[in-house]
């Protein structure tokens, strides 16, 4: 069985909902995958970052059969011997009273939007039904009705209405526009939700200090300062989460992807209990969030970015690799700039927004023995695992070189 009979099953019975790159890979160790005929690729988006500790880790991988072995699924109606520890787990590696446990990042996006408006309803003193959240434009926080009411995507928005309302957009990276919507509404204001790089977007980065400003900002107007970190947390912008680069402790923290290292579906929502009070029995939960095979696997995921200095390497590494990428963009005009943080990075392809350059450049890649993929515009996101040793990200620089230096449009 080839790649094209992999491809034409999806094509005749799976929803067209994505145009995945034609490859059609079948197992993954570490930095690298291997595709159904056999030929190896290093793995440069890892999953939209659930992969930073590498494909199945062995410690991940031992903790995910013993506990499947062992209890999966009780649900919250019982106890189980798995999530009071997973939950002082996380808590305390991320500084926070509680977690509330879900399982996939837009899940979490929700949970933490219900949060927050129920804290303005019963700690801000929000009346009726007015409280509204701060969101920016070109966010992108999942794709459930609500959260898909304040994207600015129309691929992700046009035709899902009725939307919900209660968001207020403003651009991204402004503070006089944050300040100027605080001060508008202060009093219905319940949240400000954001995403220290906006990943999806193209990997911007906001300028240095306004996420420490913004954060102030919400202070001063008693505003909850939720910090998307689905993408940029679990070291991969070289901090724990990428707060931290602007010492910033968010009220509500929402994690998913990585949390579990892409094994298994793991979210979560943290928050101090003067705003996490304010959920009790009933009001919000989920079958699976919380389930013993979750916190058996988010344990030990979270065990082996601390073991491993995962933090510490994609800070290193991510440096190494952007100086090394200018380099290369000095040897071409197809690729006008590098970006990122820690290793979230991308390349900005020098042509229009809506040619195909970005995407023949990554089937040219895949030629090569690299994955990536496009991401809005003409901008290429590389993000490999953080288990990458120094030798291959050299070796996948080297790649990445031949690539761009050979490519013709
Ligand atoms: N929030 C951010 C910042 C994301 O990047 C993503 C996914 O890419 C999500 C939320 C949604 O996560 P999920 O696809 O697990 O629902």
């Amino acid at each position: 069985k080839n790649a094209q009979y992999f491809i034409d099953l999806e094509d005749k019975h799976g929803a067209h909902n994505y145009h995945p790159l034609p490859v059609v890979l079948e197992r993954g160790e570490g930095v690298h995958v291997w595709d159904v005929e056999g030929k190896r690729y290093y793995d440069f988006l890892s999953a939209y970052s659930a992969v930073n500790q590498g494909h199945s880790h062995p410690k991940i991988v031992d903790a995910l059969v013993k506990q499947a072995q062992t209890l999966a699924l009780t649900s919250r109606a019982f106890y189980n011997s798995k999530l009071g520890e997973y939950e002082k787990k996380v808590t305390t590696l991320f500084g926070f009273d509680k977690v509330l446990p879900m399982n996939s990042g837009a899940e979490a996006v929700e949970t933490a939007i219900k949060l927050a408006r129920k804290w303005s309803y019963e700690v801000k003193g929000v009346h009726g039904n007015d409280a509204k959240i701060i969101v920016c434009e070109n966010n992108f926080h999942g794709r459930t009705t609500t959260i898909v009411s304040f994207s600015n995507d129309p691929d992700a928005h046009n035709n899902y209405g009725p939307f919900t309302p209660g968001f207020v957009k403003i651009p991204y990276n402004d503070l006089k526009e944050l300040e100027t919507a605080l001060e508008k509404d202060a009093e219905n204001i319940a949240a400000f939700l954001v995403e220290p790089i906006q990943g999806e977007a193209g990997v911007y980065v906001p300028d240095e200090g306004f996420l420490k400003k913004a954060s102030e900002l919400c202070k001063k107007y008693n505003v909850l300062f939720i910090a998307d970190e689905v993408q940029t947390g679990i070291a991969r912008t070289g901090r724990l989460i990428a707060c931290h680069h602007e010492d910033v402790q968010p009220d509500i923290l929402i994690l998913g992807k990585a949390l579990s290292g892409g094994m298994y579906p793991v979210s979560a929502v943290l928050a101090n209990d003067n705003i996490m009070k304010v959920i009790h029995p009933g009001q919000h939960g989920s079958t699976f969030g919380g389930n013993p095979l979750a916190c058996a696997v988010a344990t030990a995921a979270l065990d082996v970015v601390e073991e491993e200095n995962l933090s510490e390497k994609a800070e290193k590494l991510g440096e190494i690799f952007r100086n090394e990428i200018k380099k290369v963009i000095e040897k071409s005009d197809l690729v006008h700039s590098v970006r990122g943080k820690g290793l979230l990075n991308a390349i900005i392809i020098n042509d229009s927004q809506h040619s195909p350059t970005a995407w023949n450049l990554c089937l040219a890649l895949k030629e090569n023995g690299l994955l990536a993929k496009p991401t809005h515009g003409n901008i290429i996101r590389l993000a490999p695992p953080l288990v990458i040793t120094e030798e291959q990200l050299m070796e996948c620089v080297a790649i990445i070189e031949k690539t761009i230096v050979e490519f013709k449009k």
